[in-house]
């Protein structure tokens, strides 16, 4: 018997909150049931581990999810987290459960997209709707056609500066029910923990991400931003929202509710400026993503113009280990390692010394990243990339960092070097020569 019930399905991706989700609110007043589903990245069907996420990453992800699958019960909702490839996952759900209606937030993510067109062209007589996105405007706000996005970052901040940025919209106060089955389980039995053996320096989730930027603003460290964000440890020379942010737990758009509340209340000055400056370099990258697509991850990158660098196994193993002749770059490596985060200027001087000092592929540094960091977000990271090794938005084209006056600058009495152990590290860059002779100590090399 056809069911006469509007049945939505929402595809949770990068957008795992419930306040400021668009998409989440429109399925609550559209459907009298409702299925929320999540899928695992890099996932395979014979091992419950998503296999490309480090343990850290998972851990953060794991929390992030148990945090939604509580806000979803709260509303008698449930969070069901899958292993199985997407498309497979909502085949099934649509021929259970007649599916009328799928939700989901407008994505930088190219897999997802395609992903998404495929299921539009696939199932024709069902209603796809994306009302929303993690981004701080909205696609209709863009004052161009997408394909018109400005070739650089200035531009698009001009143009973009005097756009209002709508508030945030509230959480469901209530959800439809899911459609019963025979087959139920608690989705809690079916996702193991994930815990890393490193203390993490974050944790997971929309409440946790909140009480983060309530701490930062009332510490008052947005007002000193622009003099301390170069710092490249501890927990206040940055803001550190960008794990909740790439995990869509916090919208961009409920931090600058928070920005424009201190602004009006404590102080508004450069530093607080500086970190709508810097969301703005996300946003740029969000609606980047959107346009390149694949060439997102090519080497020629958007200039389709490829660098003359390679692959050395060898050298990529030091810096993914820390174990170059560079100790800032190592300690940062090292940083990585154990914490999954790295700042913005450490990312940037690892970056550049993979390209300009190792000479190695940028795609290899940046895969490397998305497997490590915890904030790692697709547009951010390939496109950060794509800049540093010279292929991307950056209209100098060329950004190589002078590793030696960089340390003297912002480690100048080497703790943070030595806090990570950055100077234990081999002085060789490569045991064999260039024709893959070994090299030893008696040769002289
Ligand atoms: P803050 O300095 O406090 O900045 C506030 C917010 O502005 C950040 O949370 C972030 O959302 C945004 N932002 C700041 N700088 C940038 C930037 N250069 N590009 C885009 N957004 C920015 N950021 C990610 O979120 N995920 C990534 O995977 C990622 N990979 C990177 C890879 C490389 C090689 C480089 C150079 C940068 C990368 N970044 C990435 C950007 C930036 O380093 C981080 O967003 C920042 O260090 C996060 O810390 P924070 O939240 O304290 O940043």
């Amino acid at each position: 018997m056809v069911s006469m019930h509007r049945v939505g399905l929402y595809w949770f991706q990068n957008d795992l909150r419930t306040a400021d989700n668009p998409a989440l609110l429109q399925a609550a007043s559209q459907v009298d049931k409702l299925i929320c589903i999540y899928c695992l990245p890099g996932n395979s069907n014979s091992n419950k581990t998503p296999s490309r996420l480090s343990p850290l990453r998972l851990q953060f992800l794991q929390e992030t999810l148990s945090n939604l699958g509580r806000s979803l019960q709260a509303c008698d909702q449930r969070l069901e987290v899958y292993y199985q490839p997407p498309l497979e996952v909502i085949a099934q759900l649509i021929t259970q459960h007649n599916v009328s209606h799928i939700y989901a937030s407008v994505s930088a993510d190219y897999y997802f997209n395609r992903l998404w067109d495929i299921l539009r062209q696939r199932y024709a007589m069902i209603d796809f709707a994306q009302p929303g996105s993690s981004c701080l405007f909205n696609p209709s706000q863009l004052p161009f056609e997408l394909q018109d996005l400005p070739d650089s970052f200035s531009k698009f901040r001009r143009q973009m500066e005097p756009i209002d940025i709508n508030r945030p919209v509230e959480a469901p106060k209530s959800l439809p029910p899911r459609p019963a089955t025979a087959t139920d389980t608690d989705w809690q039995q079916q996702f193991p923990d994930f815990i890393a053996q490193q203390k993490p320096m974050f944790h997971g989730g929309e409440k946790q991400g909140n009480q983060h930027l309530q701490n930062y603003f009332a510490k008052g460290l947005a007002s000193t931003y622009k003099q301390t964000r170069n710092g490249l440890h501890g927990m206040d020379y940055s803001t550190k929202f960008s794990p909740w942010l790439a995990s869509g737990s916090l919208s961009p758009r409920t931090i600058m509710q928070a920005l424009k509340q201190y602004e009006a209340h404590v102080e508004a000055n450069d530093s607080t400026y500086w970190i709508y400056f810097e969301l703005l370099w996300r946003e740029y990258f969000q609606w980047y993503a959107q346009k390149y697509g694949s060439r997102l991850f090519a080497f020629g990158g958007i200039k389709q113009r490829n660098p003359s660098t390679s692959f050395y196994p060898e050298r990529y193993q030091k810096w993914c280990q820390g174990n170059t002749p560079y100790p800032i770059v190592n300690a940062c490596m090292k940083q990585l390692n154990s914490t999954g985060y790295i700042s913005n200027r450490g990312r940037q001087l690892v970056a550049s010394c993979f390209v300009h000092e190792l000479n190695l592929d940028w795609r290899y540094g940046a895969t490397y990243l998305e497997q490590q960091l915890i904030d790692y977000d697709v547009a951010s990271n390939w496109g950060n990339w794509q800049y540093l090794a010279g292929v991307g938005a950056d209209p100098r084209g060329h950004r190589r960092f002078d590793l030696s006056k960089q340390t003297e600058i912002y480690d100048p009495d080497n703790r943070f070097i030595e806090r990570w152990g950055g100077d234990d590290c081999s002085t060789v860059l490569d045991s064999n020569d260039a024709a893959d002779w070994p090299i030893t100590e008696a040769s002289g090399n």
